[in-house]
């Protein structure tokens, strides 16, 4: 894999577009403009200007609606939509993995792929909000990519990108949008955006693909990378949008005003990654919520129904990782004998009734369901018909399509814990599997090594 960190690169029109419109305005290219003192720290201006802008909120917010603008834009989508081209890479879905192949793509020397996008922001999990509403897993550090232990490692690294999560926050656990804001600056810098555009179906088109969307005609091109991510929360879930919320749903109400008014009384339902943010969004461990305050709306009671969570502070302390001990603390009565948080040791289905949800005779006014995804519907890229794919060195980085030329890659591959891993302690942890750290380099090599398109 070649060395994908760029030294020095002109900015691409998104980029310009977004230096321009930050500079503009007074205010929000303050950042920008105090970063330029410790210019010579960068391996050029540009990546000085995009930090300082990163790391003051208002200017990183006018950069972020810049690029909203700029991938929503009506002819640019036309143009780019309007031409079936054989010699293109399209990927499906904006998220981590997308920006990680086109940065190493573009860096090796191949064309700009198109990404195409459903949701009208591009990013992926990361930028399901706008405003930070959980955090990462791994610590913050510089560094370059690596696996977890291994302490000179940046885990949260996208190579090839522009500015690296380490510089856009110095909090231990960086949040949500800190990573969004990084993988949006690589989709800028390194691949043509389309935005609200839903993939339907990829069919075969002599040595290519057609690509079929539910709303416009369809696309040719001549290779898919498929990189659709975890998908949506499973449909079986009893969310009415209202008192039971799917993961997501919870999310975005968390990055609105006053979150939690009206929440005395809260479930959650889950015990994975997703159901441990959403509790530390209940308890206030989590970023702080846009104007949310203790003495307008606590959430006095948090029952917590899980199988496979410890019940007790001590267990907790003793048998979850690190990121997720503030957690602990509340599994236990205060000094005035009151505990918050109780794990209930049962799998729960919600009931929604009008104004509440009921769980086994309980109410609550807020229940959240983490109960696991289920990947979002393109006819013909089901998992199926793809086969592990390796590199010479046998490596397995992605999935191969049996006979379209299209890739699965990241968490949407599914690829297994390889020996390796085993012997290296990363499968020890479940969520691992579908980990940045885990999947990026993979990602990255299968970018660097595929051919271009027309030979395949
Ligand atoms: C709450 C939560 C916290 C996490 N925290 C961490 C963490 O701290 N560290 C870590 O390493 N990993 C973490 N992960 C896992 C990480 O988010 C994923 O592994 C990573 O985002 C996967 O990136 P991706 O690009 O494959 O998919 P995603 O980021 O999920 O992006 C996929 C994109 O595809 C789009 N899409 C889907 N279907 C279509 C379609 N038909 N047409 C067009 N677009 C489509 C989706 O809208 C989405 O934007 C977390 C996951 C969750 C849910």
């Amino acid at each position: 894999m070649p060395d994908t960190s760029p030294l020095s690169f002109q900015p691409a029109a998104p980029i310009e577009s977004l230096l321009a419109t930050v500079a503009l305005n007074q205010t929000a290219s303050e950042g920008m403009r105090a970063m330029m003192d410790r210019q010579s720290e960068f391996p050029s201006p540009l990546q000085a200007q995009l930090t300082g802008i990163a790391l003051d909120p208002y200017g990183r917010q006018v950069a972020d609606q810049a690029l909203d603008t700029y991938w929503s834009d009506g002819p640019r989508r036309e143009a780019l939509l309007g031409s079936s081209r054989t010699d293109r890479e399209i990927v499906i879905g904006s998220g981590f993995h997308a920006a990680v192949y086109a940065a190493t793509r573009v860096l090796s020397g191949y064309p700009k792929p198109l990404v195409l996008e459903r949701s009208d922001r591009a990013g992926g999990t990361f930028a399901m909000t706008g405003r930070p509403t959980f955090n990462l897993n791994s610590r913050n550090r510089p560094g370059s990519a690596g696996l977890a232990g291994d302490q000179g490692a940046s885990l949260n690294y996208l190579p090839g990108a522009p500015i690296q999560a380490a510089n856009v926050s110095m909090s231990e656990f960086q949040t949500n949008t800190d990573m969004a804001f990084v993988i949006r600056l690589a989709l800028a810098q390194y691949a043509d955006v389309v935005t609200s555009t839903n993939v339907r179906a990829v069919t075969q088109d002599g040595a290519g693909v057609g690509i079929d969307f539910e709303d416009r005609d369809s696309i040719g091109a001549g290779r898919v990378i498929d990189a659709r991510g975890l998908g949506d929360p499973d449909p079986q879930n009893a969310a009415n949008g209202t008192t039971i919320l799917a993961f997501p749903q919870f999310m975005q109400r968390m990055a609105t005003l006053w979150p939690l008014r009206g929440v005395r009384r809260a479930a959650v339902v889950g015990g994975g990654d997703s159901a441990k943010c959403a509790v530390e969004s209940f308890l206030g461990v989590a970023p702080q919520p846009f104007m949310a305050a203790a003495a307008l709306d606590t959430v006095e009671r948090i029952d917590w129904y899980s199988d496979q969570l410890p019940t007790t502070c001590d267990d907790w302390q003793d048998q979850i990782r690190g990121r997720y001990q503030a957690i602990g603390r509340y599994l236990r009565a205060d000094r005035f004998g009151v505990r918050r948080l109780n794990v209930v040791t049962r799998r729960a289905r919600p009931v929604a009734l009008p104004g509440m949800a009921l769980i086994d005779g309980r109410t609550y006014d807020l229940v959240i369901l983490c109960t696991g995804n289920q990947e979002t519907d393109i006819d013909g890229l089901d998992l199926a018909s793809f086969d592990e794919y390796s590199l010479p060195d046998g490596s397995v980085v992605a999935r191969q399509h049996y006979n379209l030329p299209a890739f699965r890659v990241g968490p949407h591959a599914c690829l297994p814990f390889t020996p390796r891993e085993r012997e290296d302690g990363i499968a020890d942890i479940a969520a691992n599997a579908v980990s940045m750290f885990r999947t990026a380099t993979k990602t990255a090599a299968l970018a660097a090594t595929l051919r271009p398109v027309a030979q395949d």
